[in-house]
């Protein structure tokens, strides 16, 4: 009879197990958070459950006790972890090598996640010649999920002269071989050209085709506004849509002169300009250095002409000046009037579909979970641009959380962490 008791108490206390474990099927639950998540039009308060490192559910209500972990994230916004479609991060120790395995490039971990980045697109660092060294020395090393466009130029941006003016260094035949042998490398870049021919334009573009990539355009050349081929034609005859320009809100500041800024003489966007965006050509921020201007982006913002998807161009160059990271960026567009749900579609889901990465940049249930929980900041606040002039505000994001394959990355706050006991 005792045993018996034993053996029924041993089974109750077992079954009591199993349930209250798989009660607690999610392994962190984000509760009560502002979820903006653009691809599935959510825009409210609503519950995000992690469990596997992939989204469970999403839902208005998740019970607390189904979860290992609970994050109260009232007053927060939980949206896809951000995805930086230009930045630089070929980082190495070999001198003078710009920003192909050199010190000019950054080590992506140590800028995306406190900033709410989860994927970043490397643009253009390495060419087909080193783009081995590039996913050894960073992609495989970085638990920041880490893409790339793959230069035009075979060595990459190693200087921008002679290197990326050796026309004969752009072998579209070796450029598309690689671009199709890496599932990593999602676009083709052609940067800093500054020679008359649209050749390298030409060439990137045949890339793209081929490769089933988008192309990405840096004009930062001096000879575009003298070329024979005006920009109207880049955009119309050598670029498909789904290829991007770069450094939109640059202006006349690469050379190129006011003609061929996104502005006219009056201070209008141009009339192609803003056709081209129609006809699907995206317009990235890209700030960096010295390409974001309020004299060019508020009279730009201010005529409605948006960017499709918001970048940093992240340097050493950039890092502590203007642009300083990304969330910096997207705050300065909501500062400029661009709607949060919009910024955040162009950080998040318009990145992923530009690249055709669509299981990226969104809290679809089963995919993989890089989450990030924002506050807004009030106060008194000052955006720089490129020429460190100063616009004032009275918000900006901040990353509390990180979240990246269901994985705390960022934790700014502690929001995520146990409180610290005598004994520990
Ligand atoms: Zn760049």
């Amino acid at each position: 009879m005792m045993k018996r008791t034993v053996y029924y108490l041993f089974v109750a206390i077992f079954c009591f197990t199993v349930s209250w474990v798989q009660a607690q099927q999610y392994d962190l639950l984000l509760k009560g958070g502002h979820v903006i998540d653009p691809k599935n039009g959510i825009d409210g308060v609503m519950d995000v459950a992690i469990g596997n490192g992939k989204i469970a559910a999403v839902a208005p209500d998740i019970n607390a006790s189904q979860a290992k972990k609970v994050v109260d994230a009232k007053g927060l916004y939980v949206t896809p972890g951000l995805i930086d479609l230009h930045g630089h991060h070929f980082w190495g120790t070999v001198p003078d090598r710009y920003l192909s395995n050199s010190f000019t490039a950054l080590p992506p971990d140590g800028f995306t996640f406190r900033a709410g980045v989860t994927t970043v697109a490397d643009a253009g660092g390495a060419g087909w010649k080193n783009f081995n060294l590039f996913k050894e020395q960073v992609i495989d090393r970085s638990q920041t999920r880490v893409l790339a466009f793959l230069n035009i130029v075979g060595e990459g941006m190693r200087g921008v002269v002679p290197y990326e003016q050796n026309l004969f260094d752009m072998d579209p035949k070796m450029t598309t071989m690689v671009a199709k042998a890496h599932p990593e490398i999602i676009g083709i870049k052609i940067a800093h050209y500054q020679g008359l021919e649209w050749e390298p334009y030409e060439k990137a573009a045949e890339v793209g085709r081929n490769a089933n990539i988008p192309v990405m355009v840096d004009l930062g050349g001096a000879g575009a506004s003298d070329s024979p081929l005006p920009l109207e034609k880049l955009f119309t005859e050598v670029l498909r849509p789904g290829d991007i320009l770069t450094h939109m809100y640059g202006g006349d500041h690469s050379g190129h002169g006011p003609k061929e800024g996104i502005l006219d003489a009056n201070g209008r966007v141009k009339p192609y300009w803003v056709t081209a965006q129609k006809n699907g050509l995206i317009f990235d921020v890209g700030h960096g250095g010295g390409s974001f201007f309020y004299r060019v982006a508020v009279p730009a913002t201010q005529q409605g002409f948006w960017p499709n998807t918001i970048s940093t161009d992240l340097h050493t160059g950039s890092m502590n000046a203007g642009m300083k990271d990304m969330l910096n960026v997207v705050s300065k567009m909501l500062d400029l009037g661009m709607p949060l749900g919009a910024a955040i579609e162009a950080s998040t889901w318009k990145p992923a579909q530009v690249i055709h990465r669509e299981e990226l940049g969104n809290l679809d249930v089963g995919a993989e979970a890089d989450v990030a929980v924002f506050s807004l900041q009030q106060g008194r606040i000052g955006f720089l641009d490129s020429s460190l002039n100063k616009k004032e505000g009275d918000s900006k994001l901040q990353a509390e959380l990180t979240i990246r394959a269901g994985r705390v990355v960022w934790d700014l706050n502690g929001i995520a962490s146990a409180t610290w006991k005598a004994n520990q």
